[in-house]
């Protein structure tokens, strides 16, 4: 039995990359719904390419373009993004690849585990905002969610066969992105062009940007707090410039497993679609002559503070790190479109979580009015 895969942000980094995985696994997946943001041009490629039984564009004004190109083709098609969140409870999908970009992978994640359907996750924001909710949603309707984020997988891939054995601490490897051993002075000129390189991961722009200021690890930090029910005590980032050590466990006994590979984001891809399974494939492998050293550092807080403001609002927990994740998607696109300098990005995180009230329990209700309220107050700052 094929399983079939609808992915939720198809246009993009980690959604063209999925399209790779199942072109090149035909005998184990099908692709049933794509669903893209903007790129209507890719998305009618796509469909031509992986024949989907249902599409859905979030911008509505592109909705005639997709009805003009694909014709004579037999393809549902809809546009807007209440479809989007609805599209996931269809009955001919057993696997949900969430990959749209921040806060717009809340609502149809939602829908999706509450639907029972197994979630690829690559949408982390979701878990920024909505940890606590996801988690007691996907118990409550028994749904599964396998992380697609490269350290998540590989916590997952060390915790197989472990049954009840608990975790002691795990550790979380982050690259340290373009700018490490970098102090203020430096990062205070750091211009976009620098920003989206980032010397291992090739990824969507405002991943990368959330990479080299290091917001990412701290919402990595954050999701796998949720993922895998984590104290954040329990959890330490520690800089690996190499990128090979995806990320560790250590277990009660002392003993310490690790997930290794090069930087390749078709590999927990593949194994978030395959799992329990492991298929075979052709990406380049490690080896170790490559590398005769790897190398770890303590993160630079003091320099990087997206990353200590991110883990202050998960000890805070409730409506904190929503707030944090709104700021920071406003302060991200106003950095890429030249309006704010690198290091503002920090200030404008910091005074929204200053100014924006706290809620200890939010409901979902509660949550889309913080991110709502976050939007306009960082807006204000800009
Ligand atoms: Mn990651």
């Amino acid at each position: 039995m094929k399983k079939r895969i609808a992915i939720l942000g198809s246009t993009g980094s980690i959604g063209t990359q999925t399209l790779d995985v199942i072109e090149q696994n035909p005998a184990h997946f099908e692709v049933e719904v794509l669903t893209a943001n903007n790129n209507a041009r890719l998305l009618i490629e796509q469909t031509k390419k992986f024949n989907p039984n249902t599409i859905v564009i979030a911008n509505e004004n592109k909705y005639n373009e997709l009805v003009d190109a694909l014709n004579n083709f037999p393809v549902k098609i809809y546009a807007g993004s209440d479809a989007i969140a609805q599209i996931v409870e269809m009955d001919n999908i057993d696997i949900v690849l969430t990959a749209m970009v921040g806060y717009s992978g809340l609502l149809p994640t939602i829908n999706a585990i509450k639907s029972g359907k197994t979630v690829a996750l690559a949408n982390k924001e979701t878990l920024v905002v909505a940890g606590e909710m996801i988690q007691k949603l996907a118990f409550h309707h028994k749904a599964s969610i396998y992380p697609v984020d490269s350290e998540h997988s590989a916590i997952f891939q060390c915790l197989v066969g472990e049954g009840k054995n608990k975790i002691e601490k795990i550790y979380l490897t982050a690259s340290g992105g373009p700018f490490r051993g970098k102090n203020y002075d430096y990062l205070k000129k750091v211009t976009k062009k620098n920003a989206l390189k980032h010397p291992n991961w090739d990824m969507g722009a405002k991943i990368t940007i959330d990479s080299a200021t290091l917001m990412n690890k701290g919402f990595e930090a954050i999701e796998a707090r949720w993922l895998f029910g984590l104290n954040p005590n329990q959890i330490e980032v520690v800089v690996h410039p190499q990128s090979i050590i995806h990320s560790a466990v250590q277990f009660e006994d002392g003993s310490i497993k690790a997930q290794m590979g090069l930087p390749d984001m078709k590999l927990p891809i593949l194994y978030a679609l395959g799992f329990p399974e492991r298929f075979k494939s052709n990406f380049p492998r490690f080896s170790f002559w490559d590398y005769p050293e790897l190398t770890f550092e303590k993160p630079d807080m003091k320099n990087f503070k997206n990353l200590s403001l991110a883990l202050a609002a998960m000890d805070k927990c409730g409506n904190m790190p929503c707030i944090v994740n709104a700021a920071n998607e406003v302060a991200v696109e106003a950095f890429l479109n030249d309006k704010v300098g690198f290091c503002q990005m920090t200030d404008i995180i910091e005074q929204s979580m200053q100014k924006i009230d706290y809620v200890k329990h939010p409901d979902l209700e509660q949550l889309i009015k913080t991110d709502q309220e976050t939007r306009e107050f960082t807006q204000s700052l800009i």
